[in-house]
């Protein structure tokens, strides 16, 4: 079976990536009404990053917050225009069933609460965006989509460089041949990590080091521009146990993905330096994004070297957010699978699963 993408371009139906990053779906508008979304978290994602994006949504707006601090709700309800009937806390978050605003609740929490807010979520009738890493194992990921499936809801993980104008015109650049047969796949996704005492660096909070949290645009990333499934994984960790970030969490751990095809992916995840590489290399070429997965600034080459620089065609929102939020609100309206459902966050977490027994184990792990 094949599908025709927005930009006319083939693919394979059932492959890893369907439809997901080389192009939307064409689907419906949502008829005039934009669904509400109720934000719970405000962080530095949930406010820093998600509530600002509204403005450029088509078919999503702000309803509501969650939050356990009621001065800062009042003050963001007050600056978004949320009502204060739309502010609820983490103890009256059930409650947000009666209010028939939200369509859709956005987990923006600590790794080791998605789980349980999607579910509630799930359950109090609302479809859900859910951050990534999906969740602490695969487990809960498998818990939070038969919740979701239960109540009939859709659920979305928050992978938004799928709606990535440089991403999706590398996938393109890939499947068009490009750079020929493609080889190999590098990919390096580090930061320094700051405070011990962030929740980031707590294993119960956060399920794991790096690896949880920005290694896993590196295998998300070898995953959507190769369209393949890995077949096994080899992991090394290497932290410093004395560094006092790194008492209960991995800093670097380099791990090696075979595909199907025989393509190679290489990938480094840390928490000690700041890195945001990815590159692929075919038998006629290379396509490099430094940086590859950033909120902005990110740039493209093609070719044997960068000597030329792709500007990439205008992606599918006005921003990366923008379209993410509008996905699901216009899958929901359509009744479509988002492109990237809870089952594409439950499979890269039993990857991540998989390369921290490799690297405990010391051994080459084959993937069911
Ligand atoms: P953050 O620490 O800045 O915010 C977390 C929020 O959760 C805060 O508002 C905090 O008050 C609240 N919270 C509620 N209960 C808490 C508890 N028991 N302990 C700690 N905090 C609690 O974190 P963040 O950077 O906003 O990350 C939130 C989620 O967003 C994570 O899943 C993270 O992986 C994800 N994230 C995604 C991206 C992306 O680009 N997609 C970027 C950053 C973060």
């Amino acid at each position: 079976m094949i599908d025709m993408n927005r930009r006319g371009l083939v693919i394979a139906a059932g492959s890893a990536i369907t439809a997901s990053a080389v192009g939307l779906p064409a689907m419906a508008a949502t008829a005039g009404r934009k669904l509400g979304y109720a934000i719970v978290g405000l962080g530095g994602y949930g406010l820093g990053i998600i509530i600002p994006q509204f403005k450029n949504c088509e078919h999503s707006k702000l309803v509501a917050l969650v939050s356990g601090d009621p001065a800062k709700a009042k003050r963001v309800a007050a600056e978004y225009g949320v009502p204060e009937s739309g502010i609820y806390d983490y103890k009256n978050f059930d409650s947000i069933k009666d209010n028939p605003e939200i369509d859709i609740v956005y987990v923006c929490l600590p790794v080791s609460m998605h789980a349980e807010y999607t579910i509630r979520a799930a359950q109090a009738g609302k479809h859900v965006m859910c951050e990534k890493p999906m969740a602490v194992s695969s487990k809960e990921c498998e818990a939070m989509i038969a919740a979701c499936k239960k109540a009939g809801k859709k659920l979305m993980i928050g992978y938004r460089c799928h709606f990535e104008a440089h991403n999706l015109e590398a996938i393109r650049l890939a499947r068009s041949g490009a750079i020929g047969k493609l080889r190999y796949f590098r990919s390096e996704h580090g930061f320094t990590a700051g405070n011990p005492n962030a929740w980031r660096l707590k294993k119960a909070m956060s399920g794991g080091g790096s690896l949880m949290d920005i290694g896993i645009y590196a295998l998300n990333a070898a995953r959507y521009m190769t369209g393949e499934e890995p077949i096994a994984v080899y992991a090394k960790e290497t932290t410093d146990r004395n560094d006092p970030r790194f008492k209960e969490v991995e800093d670097m751990i380099e791990f090696q993905l075979e595909f199907p095809s025989g393509v190679i992916g290489s990938c480094m995840s840390m928490y000690s330096a700041n890195q945001n590489h990815i590159l692929l290399m075919g038998d006629k070429g290379r396509i490099d994004l430094e940086p590859g997965t950033r909120y902005d600034g990110n740039k493209l080459w093609v070719g044997q070297d960068r000597s030329k620089q792709v500007d990439p065609p205008p992606g599918p929102g006005k921003t990366q957010w923008a379209a993410q939020l509008d996905h699901l609100s216009q899958c929901i309206v359509n009744n479509k699978e988002p492109i990237v459902a809870g089952e594409e966050g439950l499979r890269d977490i039993r990857i991540v699963e998989a390369i921290y027994r490799s690297a405990r184990e010391q051994k080459r792990i084959v993937l069911a």
